[in-house]
Protein backbone atom coordinates (compact mmCIF):
# COMPACT_ATOMS: atom_id res chain seq x y z
CA UNK A 1 0.00 0.00 0.00
CA UNK A 2 2.64 2.25 0.96
CA UNK A 3 6.35 2.13 1.31
CA UNK A 4 6.77 1.47 5.22
CA UNK A 5 10.64 1.46 4.89
CA UNK A 6 10.99 5.29 5.44
CA UNK A 7 9.88 4.90 8.94
CA UNK A 8 13.33 5.22 11.11
CA UNK A 9 13.23 4.93 14.91
CA UNK A 10 12.60 8.89 15.68
CA UNK A 11 9.34 7.80 13.73
CA UNK A 12 8.52 4.65 16.05
CA UNK A 13 6.32 5.49 18.92
CA UNK A 14 4.66 3.22 21.52
CA UNK A 15 1.20 4.38 20.58
CA UNK A 16 -0.51 6.48 18.14
CA UNK A 17 -3.64 8.27 19.24
CA UNK A 18 -5.76 9.64 15.81
CA UNK A 19 -7.60 12.97 16.44
CA UNK A 20 -7.22 15.27 19.91
CA UNK A 21 -10.68 15.32 21.00
CA UNK A 22 -11.90 13.94 24.18
CA UNK A 23 -11.31 10.60 23.60
CA UNK A 24 -7.43 10.55 22.59
CA UNK A 25 -6.63 13.15 24.93
CA UNK A 26 -8.46 10.76 27.39
CA UNK A 27 -6.94 7.96 26.87
CA UNK A 28 -3.26 9.99 26.14
CA UNK A 29 -3.56 11.25 30.07
CA UNK A 30 -4.85 7.67 31.35
CA UNK A 31 -1.57 6.48 29.74
CA UNK A 32 0.83 9.24 30.13
CA UNK A 33 0.00 8.63 34.23
CA UNK A 34 0.14 4.92 34.23
CA UNK A 35 3.84 5.28 32.14
CA UNK A 36 5.41 8.60 32.02
CA UNK A 37 8.20 7.19 29.43
CA UNK A 38 5.87 5.80 27.08
CA UNK A 39 6.15 7.52 23.91
CA UNK A 40 2.62 9.07 22.44
CA UNK A 41 2.15 10.45 19.51
CA UNK A 42 -1.01 12.67 19.12
CA UNK A 43 -2.38 13.65 15.66
CA UNK A 44 -4.98 16.17 14.78
CA UNK A 45 -6.11 17.02 11.30
CA UNK A 46 -7.18 20.73 12.66
CA UNK A 47 -5.02 23.70 14.25
CA UNK A 48 -5.62 23.08 17.54
CA UNK A 49 -7.43 20.47 20.18
CA UNK A 50 -11.12 19.77 20.62
CA UNK A 51 -12.55 21.62 17.86
CA UNK A 52 -14.98 18.94 16.57
CA UNK A 53 -17.60 17.39 18.66
CA UNK A 54 -16.04 17.79 21.67
CA UNK A 55 -15.96 21.79 21.48
CA UNK A 56 -18.43 23.16 23.91
CA UNK A 57 -20.92 24.77 21.36
CA UNK A 58 -20.60 21.64 19.29
CA UNK A 59 -22.60 19.32 22.33
CA UNK A 60 -24.72 20.18 24.74
CA UNK A 61 -22.50 19.76 27.65
CA UNK A 62 -24.39 17.90 29.97
CA UNK A 63 -22.43 15.15 32.35
CA UNK A 64 -25.24 12.63 31.14
CA UNK A 65 -25.76 10.68 34.84
CA UNK A 66 -29.07 9.83 33.96
CA UNK A 67 -30.38 12.06 36.04
CA UNK A 68 -32.82 13.65 33.50
CA UNK A 69 -32.65 11.73 30.49
CA UNK A 70 -35.90 10.04 29.71
CA UNK A 71 -34.25 8.20 26.72
CA UNK A 72 -32.16 6.17 29.42
CA UNK A 73 -35.14 4.75 30.62
CA UNK A 74 -37.19 3.42 28.38
CA UNK A 75 -40.63 1.77 28.27
CA UNK A 76 -41.24 -1.54 27.34
CA UNK A 77 -44.67 -2.95 25.34
CA UNK A 78 -45.77 -4.11 28.77
CA UNK A 79 -45.50 -0.84 30.44
CA UNK A 80 -42.39 -2.03 32.13
CA UNK A 81 -39.09 0.31 33.04
CA UNK A 82 -35.86 -1.03 31.85
CA UNK A 83 -33.45 0.77 34.25
CA UNK A 84 -30.05 -1.06 33.32
CA UNK A 85 -28.70 1.27 31.09
CA UNK A 86 -29.45 4.87 33.70
CA UNK A 87 -27.56 2.59 36.27
CA UNK A 88 -24.88 1.80 34.36
CA UNK A 89 -24.23 5.64 32.88
CA UNK A 90 -24.68 7.07 36.30
CA UNK A 91 -22.09 4.34 37.50
CA UNK A 92 -19.73 5.94 34.33
CA UNK A 93 -20.01 8.95 35.16
CA UNK A 94 -19.33 9.04 38.70
CA UNK A 95 -16.01 7.49 37.38
CA UNK A 96 -15.38 10.15 35.06
CA UNK A 97 -15.71 12.88 38.01
CA UNK A 98 -13.19 10.55 40.45
CA UNK A 99 -10.59 10.52 37.41
CA UNK A 100 -10.98 14.37 37.52
CA UNK A 101 -11.11 14.54 40.78
CA UNK A 102 -7.48 12.37 41.28
CA UNK A 103 -6.31 15.03 38.76
CA UNK A 104 -7.20 18.00 40.40
CA UNK A 105 -5.94 15.84 43.98
CA UNK A 106 -2.56 16.27 41.75
CA UNK A 107 -3.10 19.96 40.61
CA UNK A 108 -3.37 18.75 36.81
CA UNK A 109 -6.48 20.09 36.26
CA UNK A 110 -8.72 23.11 37.21
CA UNK A 111 -12.51 22.07 37.89
CA UNK A 112 -13.71 25.59 37.54
CA UNK A 113 -12.63 25.64 34.15
CA UNK A 114 -14.68 23.20 32.89
CA UNK A 115 -17.34 21.64 35.44
CA UNK A 116 -20.03 23.34 36.94
CA UNK A 117 -22.73 22.23 39.24
CA UNK A 118 -26.55 22.15 37.65
CA UNK A 119 -29.68 21.05 38.32
CA UNK A 120 -30.38 18.00 36.04
CA UNK A 121 -34.77 18.39 35.62
CA UNK A 122 -36.89 16.46 33.35
CA UNK A 123 -40.25 17.90 32.45
CA UNK A 124 -43.28 16.42 30.93
CA UNK A 125 -46.98 17.28 30.23
CA UNK A 126 -50.11 16.21 30.11
CA UNK A 127 -51.21 13.16 32.63
CA UNK A 128 -50.07 9.97 30.44
CA UNK A 129 -46.35 11.18 30.21
CA UNK A 130 -46.57 12.33 34.25
CA UNK A 131 -47.80 9.21 35.32
CA UNK A 132 -44.69 7.77 33.35
CA UNK A 133 -42.52 10.15 34.81
CA UNK A 134 -43.72 9.12 38.40
CA UNK A 135 -43.19 5.45 37.73
CA UNK A 136 -39.60 6.71 36.55
CA UNK A 137 -39.10 8.60 40.10
CA UNK A 138 -40.42 5.49 42.28
CA UNK A 139 -38.46 3.15 41.06
CA UNK A 140 -34.90 5.23 40.13
CA UNK A 141 -35.39 7.08 43.79
CA UNK A 142 -35.35 3.84 45.86
CA UNK A 143 -31.79 3.20 45.07
CA UNK A 144 -28.55 4.85 46.48
CA UNK A 145 -27.30 6.31 42.71
CA UNK A 146 -30.78 8.65 42.71
CA UNK A 147 -32.30 8.67 46.38
CA UNK A 148 -31.34 12.48 46.02
CA UNK A 149 -34.05 12.52 43.08
CA UNK A 150 -37.03 15.15 43.47
CA UNK A 151 -40.60 14.70 42.06
CA UNK A 152 -43.32 17.30 41.57
CA UNK A 153 -46.54 18.06 40.23
CA UNK A 154 -47.01 21.80 41.80
CA UNK A 155 -46.80 24.80 39.77
CA UNK A 156 -45.70 27.34 42.69
CA UNK A 157 -42.65 24.35 43.56
CA UNK A 158 -41.96 24.53 39.56
CA UNK A 159 -41.68 28.24 39.60
CA UNK A 160 -39.23 27.67 42.22
CA UNK A 161 -37.30 24.65 40.38
CA UNK A 162 -37.48 26.77 36.65
CA UNK A 163 -38.79 30.13 36.44
CA UNK A 164 -38.53 31.05 32.99
CA UNK A 165 -40.26 28.33 31.83
CA UNK A 166 -43.19 28.87 34.07
CA UNK A 167 -43.65 32.29 33.40
CA UNK A 168 -46.86 33.47 31.59
CA UNK A 169 -48.01 29.65 31.82
CA UNK A 170 -51.72 28.67 32.66
CA UNK A 171 -51.97 27.51 36.43
CA UNK A 172 -54.16 24.76 35.16
CA UNK A 173 -51.62 22.81 32.70
CA UNK A 174 -50.82 19.41 33.45
CA UNK A 175 -47.55 19.61 34.36
CA UNK A 176 -44.59 17.28 35.90
CA UNK A 177 -41.17 16.88 37.02
CA UNK A 178 -38.43 15.09 38.79
CA UNK A 179 -34.84 17.13 40.21
CA UNK A 180 -31.30 15.81 41.01
CA UNK A 181 -29.39 19.06 42.21
CA UNK A 182 -26.30 17.26 41.71
CA UNK A 183 -26.04 17.65 38.01
CA UNK A 184 -23.47 18.98 36.08
CA UNK A 185 -22.48 21.64 32.92
CA UNK A 186 -19.27 20.52 31.23
CA UNK A 187 -17.41 22.11 28.52
CA UNK A 188 -16.06 19.33 26.85
CA UNK A 189 -13.69 21.43 24.44
CA UNK A 190 -11.76 23.35 27.91
CA UNK A 191 -11.61 19.84 29.57
CA UNK A 192 -9.98 18.39 25.96
CA UNK A 193 -7.44 21.43 26.29
CA UNK A 194 -6.79 21.59 29.80
CA UNK A 195 -5.50 17.54 29.25
CA UNK A 196 -3.55 18.24 26.27
CA UNK A 197 -1.94 21.53 28.39
CA UNK A 198 -1.22 18.75 31.15
CA UNK A 199 0.75 16.06 28.78
CA UNK A 200 2.42 18.68 25.96
CA UNK A 201 5.56 19.73 27.71
CA UNK A 202 6.49 15.99 28.62
CA UNK A 203 9.50 14.91 26.62
CA UNK A 204 7.89 11.42 25.50
CA UNK A 205 4.81 12.94 24.26
CA UNK A 206 4.70 14.76 20.44
CA UNK A 207 1.55 16.34 19.06
CA UNK A 208 1.23 16.94 15.30
CA UNK A 209 -1.61 19.16 14.23
CA UNK A 210 -3.11 19.88 11.04
CA UNK A 211 -1.88 16.62 9.87
CA UNK A 212 -4.08 14.09 8.59
CA UNK A 213 -3.88 10.51 8.95
CA UNK A 214 -3.94 9.36 5.41
CA UNK A 215 -3.73 5.66 5.50
CA UNK A 216 -2.59 2.91 7.88
CA UNK A 217 -1.68 -0.69 7.17
CA UNK A 218 0.08 -3.75 9.84
CA UNK A 219 2.70 -5.70 8.81
CA UNK A 220 3.47 -9.28 9.35
CA UNK A 221 5.52 -8.45 12.84
CA UNK A 222 2.00 -6.98 13.72
CA UNK A 223 3.36 -2.88 13.62
CA UNK A 224 1.35 -0.84 12.31
CA UNK A 225 2.23 1.98 9.74
CA UNK A 226 0.52 5.24 9.66
CA UNK A 227 1.10 7.67 6.62
CA UNK A 228 0.59 11.18 7.80
CA UNK A 229 0.17 14.14 5.62
CA UNK A 230 0.87 17.96 7.16
CA UNK A 231 3.43 20.52 6.80
CA UNK A 232 5.85 17.01 6.70
CA UNK A 233 4.76 14.21 4.74
CA UNK A 234 5.73 11.12 6.95
CA UNK A 235 5.46 7.64 7.69
CA UNK A 236 5.25 6.42 11.62
CA UNK A 237 5.08 3.37 13.30
CA UNK A 238 3.46 1.70 16.42
CA UNK A 239 2.51 -1.58 17.95
CA UNK A 240 -0.46 0.21 19.01
CA UNK A 241 -3.09 2.58 17.66
CA UNK A 242 -6.03 4.48 18.80
CA UNK A 243 -8.91 5.98 16.03
CA UNK A 244 -9.89 9.10 18.33
CA UNK A 245 -11.22 10.48 14.97
CA UNK A 246 -14.71 11.33 15.88
CA UNK A 247 -16.50 11.02 12.32
CA UNK A 248 -13.53 10.38 11.06
CA UNK A 249 -12.83 7.06 12.55
CA UNK A 250 -14.89 4.88 10.77
CA UNK A 251 -13.30 5.61 7.53
CA UNK A 252 -9.29 4.95 9.05
CA UNK A 253 -11.23 1.67 10.47
CA UNK A 254 -12.08 0.91 6.91
CA UNK A 255 -8.69 1.85 5.80
CA UNK A 256 -7.22 -0.46 8.67
CA UNK A 257 -8.57 -3.66 7.09
CA UNK A 258 -8.95 -5.67 10.51
CA UNK A 259 -11.77 -8.38 9.67
CA UNK A 260 -13.93 -6.91 13.20
CA UNK A 261 -14.48 -3.11 11.46
CA UNK A 262 -15.40 -4.47 7.93
CA UNK A 263 -19.36 -4.76 8.33
CA UNK A 264 -19.87 -1.27 9.86
CA UNK A 265 -21.74 1.87 8.66
CA UNK A 266 -22.30 5.19 9.67
CA UNK A 267 -25.24 7.20 9.28
CA UNK A 268 -24.67 11.17 10.03
CA UNK A 269 -27.16 12.80 11.94
CA UNK A 270 -26.17 16.41 12.23
CA UNK A 271 -27.61 19.32 14.99
CA UNK A 272 -28.50 22.86 15.21
CA UNK A 273 -29.23 24.61 18.31
CA UNK A 274 -31.15 28.04 19.29
CA UNK A 275 -28.28 30.10 21.63
CA UNK A 276 -29.43 32.59 23.96
CA UNK A 277 -26.71 35.39 25.09
CA UNK A 278 -29.19 37.69 26.62
CA UNK A 279 -27.83 37.97 30.20
CA UNK A 280 -30.77 38.65 31.90
CA UNK A 281 -32.75 35.49 30.48
CA UNK A 282 -29.43 33.47 31.57
CA UNK A 283 -29.34 34.47 35.17
CA UNK A 284 -33.19 33.81 35.64
CA UNK A 285 -32.69 30.04 34.03
CA UNK A 286 -30.28 27.65 36.54
CA UNK A 287 -30.87 23.88 35.01
CA UNK A 288 -30.68 21.34 32.44
CA UNK A 289 -34.42 20.64 31.22
CA UNK A 290 -34.91 17.66 29.30
CA UNK A 291 -38.55 17.13 27.70
CA UNK A 292 -39.30 13.87 26.08
CA UNK A 293 -38.62 12.97 22.44
CA UNK A 294 -41.09 13.27 19.59
CA UNK A 295 -42.04 10.00 18.25
CA UNK A 296 -39.73 8.56 15.45
CA UNK A 297 -37.25 11.16 16.75
CA UNK A 298 -33.74 9.97 17.61
CA UNK A 299 -33.11 9.41 21.00
CA UNK A 300 -30.55 12.35 21.01
CA UNK A 301 -33.15 14.87 19.48
CA UNK A 302 -34.86 15.48 23.30
CA UNK A 303 -35.69 18.76 23.29
CA UNK A 304 -33.71 20.31 26.23
CA UNK A 305 -33.33 23.84 27.40
CA UNK A 306 -29.68 24.16 29.36
CA UNK A 307 -27.75 26.62 31.17
CA UNK A 308 -24.08 26.78 29.95
CA UNK A 309 -20.90 28.07 30.85
CA UNK A 310 -19.26 28.39 27.77
CA UNK A 311 -15.06 29.97 29.07
CA UNK A 312 -17.22 31.28 31.91
CA UNK A 313 -20.27 33.05 30.26
CA UNK A 314 -23.65 31.86 30.96
CA UNK A 315 -25.65 31.46 28.71
CA UNK A 316 -28.63 29.24 27.32
CA UNK A 317 -29.34 26.50 24.60
CA UNK A 318 -32.17 25.17 23.14
CA UNK A 319 -32.50 22.36 21.48
CA UNK A 320 -31.30 19.84 19.15
CA UNK A 321 -32.96 20.19 15.90
CA UNK A 322 -31.78 17.27 13.88
CA UNK A 323 -31.12 17.18 10.12
CA UNK A 324 -29.06 15.75 8.05
CA UNK A 325 -25.73 16.53 5.77
CA UNK A 326 -24.28 13.36 4.91
CA UNK A 327 -20.63 14.75 6.45
CA UNK A 328 -19.08 12.83 9.06
CA UNK A 329 -17.44 15.70 10.72
CA UNK A 330 -18.28 19.53 11.26
CA UNK A 331 -14.90 20.26 8.79
CA UNK A 332 -15.74 17.28 7.21
CA UNK A 333 -16.70 16.44 3.26
CA UNK A 334 -20.17 16.08 1.47
CA UNK A 335 -18.44 12.85 0.18
CA UNK A 336 -17.49 11.01 3.47
CA UNK A 337 -21.43 9.35 3.78
CA UNK A 338 -20.54 7.81 0.15
CA UNK A 339 -17.07 7.26 0.55
CA UNK A 340 -18.11 4.87 3.49
CA UNK A 341 -20.24 2.43 1.42
CA UNK A 342 -18.44 -0.54 0.88
CA UNK A 343 -19.37 -4.04 -0.64
CA UNK A 344 -19.33 -5.77 3.13
CA UNK A 345 -21.55 -2.63 4.51
CA UNK A 346 -24.16 -1.88 2.02
CA UNK A 347 -26.78 -4.77 3.06
CA UNK A 348 -26.59 -3.41 6.47
CA UNK A 349 -26.97 0.29 5.49
CA UNK A 350 -30.23 -0.92 3.46
CA UNK A 351 -31.72 -2.94 6.30
CA UNK A 352 -31.35 -0.62 8.92
CA UNK A 353 -32.47 2.37 6.40
CA UNK A 354 -36.07 -0.16 5.79
CA UNK A 355 -36.04 -0.74 9.80
CA UNK A 356 -35.94 3.17 10.77
CA UNK A 357 -38.40 4.35 8.45
CA UNK A 358 -39.80 6.83 11.15
CA UNK A 359 -36.34 8.42 11.69
CA UNK A 360 -36.01 9.04 8.27
CA UNK A 361 -39.59 11.07 8.37
CA UNK A 362 -38.19 12.47 11.47
CA UNK A 363 -35.60 13.68 10.00
CA UNK A 364 -36.61 14.72 6.29
CA UNK A 365 -39.63 17.21 8.51
CA UNK A 366 -36.81 18.43 10.62
CA UNK A 367 -35.00 19.00 7.57
CA UNK A 368 -37.82 21.36 6.49
CA UNK A 369 -38.00 23.15 9.09
CA UNK A 370 -37.79 27.14 9.03
CA UNK A 371 -36.84 29.51 11.67
CA UNK A 372 -40.01 30.59 12.78
CA UNK A 373 -41.46 26.39 13.33
CA UNK A 374 -38.15 26.01 15.35
CA UNK A 375 -38.74 28.90 17.49
CA UNK A 376 -42.47 27.43 18.02
CA UNK A 377 -40.90 24.64 19.35
CA UNK A 378 -39.35 26.77 22.00
CA UNK A 379 -42.35 28.55 22.73
CA UNK A 380 -43.59 25.35 24.23
CA UNK A 381 -41.08 25.35 26.74
CA UNK A 382 -40.84 29.06 27.12
CA UNK A 383 -44.56 30.62 25.94
CA UNK A 384 -43.85 34.46 26.91
CA UNK A 385 -39.96 34.69 25.65
CA UNK A 386 -39.13 36.44 22.42
CA UNK A 387 -37.27 34.46 20.44
CA UNK A 388 -36.01 37.35 19.14
CA UNK A 389 -33.11 37.14 21.84
CA UNK A 390 -31.76 33.47 20.34
CA UNK A 391 -29.77 32.69 17.42
CA UNK A 392 -29.60 29.94 15.41
CA UNK A 393 -26.03 27.93 15.86
CA UNK A 394 -24.60 24.64 14.35
CA UNK A 395 -23.79 21.86 16.46
CA UNK A 396 -21.53 19.18 15.86
CA UNK A 397 -21.89 15.55 13.79
CA UNK A 398 -22.72 12.70 15.16
CA UNK A 399 -21.99 9.76 12.98
CA UNK A 400 -24.78 6.90 14.14
CA UNK A 401 -23.36 3.25 14.41
CA UNK A 402 -24.99 0.90 12.00
CA UNK A 403 -23.93 -2.99 13.05
CA UNK A 404 -24.53 -6.43 11.18
CA UNK A 405 -25.97 -8.49 14.01
CA UNK A 406 -27.58 -11.53 13.47
CA UNK A 407 -30.74 -9.84 12.93
CA UNK A 408 -29.12 -8.03 10.24
CA UNK A 409 -27.86 -4.48 9.89
CA UNK A 410 -28.88 -2.61 12.93
CA UNK A 411 -28.90 1.42 13.91
CA UNK A 412 -27.40 2.12 17.28
CA UNK A 413 -27.66 5.00 19.34
CA UNK A 414 -24.61 4.40 21.89
CA UNK A 415 -20.74 3.98 21.66
CA UNK A 416 -18.59 1.21 20.20
CA UNK A 417 -15.22 0.42 20.53
CA UNK A 418 -13.97 -1.86 18.21
CA UNK A 419 -10.54 -3.64 18.59
CA UNK A 420 -8.50 -5.57 16.40
CA UNK A 421 -8.28 -9.77 17.94
CA UNK A 422 -4.39 -8.95 18.65
CA UNK A 423 -5.46 -5.84 20.60
CA UNK A 424 -2.99 -3.67 18.38
CA UNK A 425 -5.72 -1.06 17.19
CA UNK A 426 -8.90 0.07 18.80
CA UNK A 427 -11.45 2.47 17.10
CA UNK A 428 -14.31 4.72 18.87
CA UNK A 429 -17.32 4.19 16.81
CA UNK A 430 -20.50 6.44 17.88
CA UNK A 431 -21.41 9.40 19.68
CA UNK A 432 -24.00 8.80 22.75
CA UNK A 433 -23.69 8.98 26.12
CA UNK A 434 -19.97 10.43 24.86
CA UNK A 435 -18.14 12.54 26.04
CA UNK A 436 -19.09 11.86 29.66
CA UNK A 437 -18.28 8.31 29.56
CA UNK A 438 -14.95 8.74 27.80
CA UNK A 439 -13.21 7.56 31.31
CA UNK A 440 -14.78 4.52 31.14
CA UNK A 441 -14.65 4.03 27.49
CA UNK A 442 -10.85 4.70 27.46
CA UNK A 443 -10.53 2.19 30.50
CA UNK A 444 -11.72 -0.39 28.51
CA UNK A 445 -9.61 0.48 25.57
CA UNK A 446 -6.62 -0.15 28.13
CA UNK A 447 -8.29 -3.21 29.36
CA UNK A 448 -8.46 -4.98 25.94
CA UNK A 449 -5.53 -3.82 23.84
CA UNK A 450 -2.39 -3.12 27.22
CA UNK A 451 -3.84 -6.40 29.53
CA UNK A 452 -0.28 -6.85 30.28
CA UNK A 453 0.57 -4.03 31.50
CA UNK A 454 -3.11 -3.66 33.21
CA UNK A 455 -2.44 -6.73 34.99
CA UNK A 456 1.20 -5.73 36.43
CA UNK A 457 1.02 -4.80 40.05
CA UNK A 458 2.77 -1.55 38.86
CA UNK A 459 -0.66 -0.64 36.71
CA UNK A 460 -3.11 -1.73 38.97
CA UNK A 461 -1.91 0.42 41.85
CA UNK A 462 -1.44 3.44 39.45
CA UNK A 463 -5.31 2.68 38.40
CA UNK A 464 -6.09 2.27 42.36
CA UNK A 465 -4.36 5.58 42.96
CA UNK A 466 -6.79 7.33 40.38
CA UNK A 467 -9.84 5.42 40.55
CA UNK A 468 -10.11 4.12 44.54
CA UNK A 469 -13.50 2.49 43.79
CA UNK A 470 -12.28 0.71 40.87
CA UNK A 471 -12.18 -2.61 42.95
CA UNK A 472 -15.98 -1.90 43.87
CA UNK A 473 -19.12 -1.67 42.55
CA UNK A 474 -20.71 1.35 43.69
CA UNK A 475 -24.16 0.51 42.31
CA UNK A 476 -24.84 -2.48 44.84
CA UNK A 477 -22.87 -0.49 48.04
CA UNK A 478 -24.38 2.40 48.93
CA UNK A 479 -21.65 3.54 51.67
CA UNK A 480 -18.94 3.06 49.25
CA UNK A 481 -21.13 5.23 46.64
CA UNK A 482 -21.66 7.78 49.34
CA UNK A 483 -18.20 7.89 50.10
CA UNK A 484 -16.66 8.48 47.02
CA UNK A 485 -19.39 11.13 45.58
CA UNK A 486 -18.43 12.82 48.98
CA UNK A 487 -14.86 12.87 47.83
CA UNK A 488 -15.06 13.86 43.93
CA UNK A 489 -17.72 16.55 45.38
CA UNK A 490 -14.88 17.74 47.79
CA UNK A 491 -12.03 17.81 45.62
CA UNK A 492 -14.24 18.95 42.52
CA UNK A 493 -15.63 21.84 44.36
CA UNK A 494 -19.12 20.59 43.63
CA UNK A 495 -20.29 20.87 46.80
C1 LIG B 1 -25.11 17.71 18.93
C2 LIG B 1 -24.32 16.94 19.92
C3 LIG B 1 -24.63 17.01 21.28
C4 LIG B 1 -23.89 16.26 22.20
N1 LIG B 1 -24.15 16.41 23.52
C5 LIG B 1 -23.41 15.75 24.44
C6 LIG B 1 -23.62 15.96 25.82
O1 LIG B 1 -24.46 16.76 26.22
N2 LIG B 1 -22.86 15.25 26.69
C7 LIG B 1 -21.92 14.36 26.28
O2 LIG B 1 -21.29 13.73 27.12
N3 LIG B 1 -21.69 14.14 24.96
C8 LIG B 1 -22.40 14.83 24.04
N4 LIG B 1 -22.16 14.64 22.71
C9 LIG B 1 -21.19 13.64 22.29
C10 LIG B 1 -19.76 14.15 22.41
O3 LIG B 1 -19.65 15.45 21.90
C11 LIG B 1 -18.85 13.18 21.66
O4 LIG B 1 -19.07 11.87 22.09
C12 LIG B 1 -17.37 13.49 21.89
O5 LIG B 1 -17.09 14.86 21.73
C13 LIG B 1 -16.57 12.67 20.90
O6 LIG B 1 -15.21 12.92 21.14
P1 LIG B 1 -14.13 12.39 20.11
O7 LIG B 1 -12.82 12.72 20.69
O8 LIG B 1 -14.41 10.96 19.79
O9 LIG B 1 -14.46 13.18 18.77
P2 LIG B 1 -14.13 14.68 18.31
O10 LIG B 1 -14.25 15.65 19.38
O11 LIG B 1 -14.94 14.89 17.08
O12 LIG B 1 -12.59 14.59 17.95
C14 LIG B 1 -12.11 13.84 16.88
C15 LIG B 1 -10.91 14.55 16.34
O13 LIG B 1 -10.30 13.75 15.34
C16 LIG B 1 -9.84 14.59 14.30
N5 LIG B 1 -9.70 13.78 13.09
C17 LIG B 1 -10.69 13.19 12.37
N6 LIG B 1 -10.17 12.50 11.33
C18 LIG B 1 -8.82 12.65 11.41
C19 LIG B 1 -7.73 12.20 10.61
N7 LIG B 1 -7.92 11.41 9.54
N8 LIG B 1 -6.46 12.57 10.96
C20 LIG B 1 -6.24 13.36 12.04
N9 LIG B 1 -7.24 13.82 12.83
C21 LIG B 1 -8.51 13.47 12.52
C22 LIG B 1 -10.93 15.66 14.22
O14 LIG B 1 -10.47 16.83 13.59
C23 LIG B 1 -11.28 15.87 15.67
O15 LIG B 1 -10.55 16.91 16.27
C24 LIG B 1 -22.85 15.41 21.76
C25 LIG B 1 -22.52 15.36 20.40
C26 LIG B 1 -23.22 16.13 19.50
C27 LIG B 1 -22.81 16.12 18.06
Amino acid sequence: MFNTSTSGSENSYDAILVGAGIMSSTLAVLLHELDTDLRLLIVERLSSPGLESSNAKNNAGTGHAANCELNYTPIQENGDLITNKAFEINKSFEQSLEFWASLAEKGKLTPKTFLNKLPHISLVFGEKDISLLKKRFSELSSHAAFSNMEFTIDHEELKDWIPLIMYGRNNSEKMGATRIQRGTDIDFGNLTRSYIKQIEGAKSIEINYSTNVQNLQQDSEGDWYVSLEGEKNRIVRSKFVFLGAGGGALSLLQKSGIPEGLSYAGFPVSGKWLICEEEKLAQTHNAKVYGKAAVGAPPMSVPHLDTRWINGKKSLLFGPFAGFSSNFLKYGSKMDLFRSIKTTNVFSMLQAGLDNIDLGKYLFNQLIQTNEDRKKTLKRFLPLVSPNDWKLSIAGQRVQIIKQTSQGGVLKMGTEVVTSSDGSLAALLGASPGASTAVTIMIEVLNRCWQERMKSSEWQNKMLELFPSIMTDINSNQEALLAIRKRNDFLLQLV
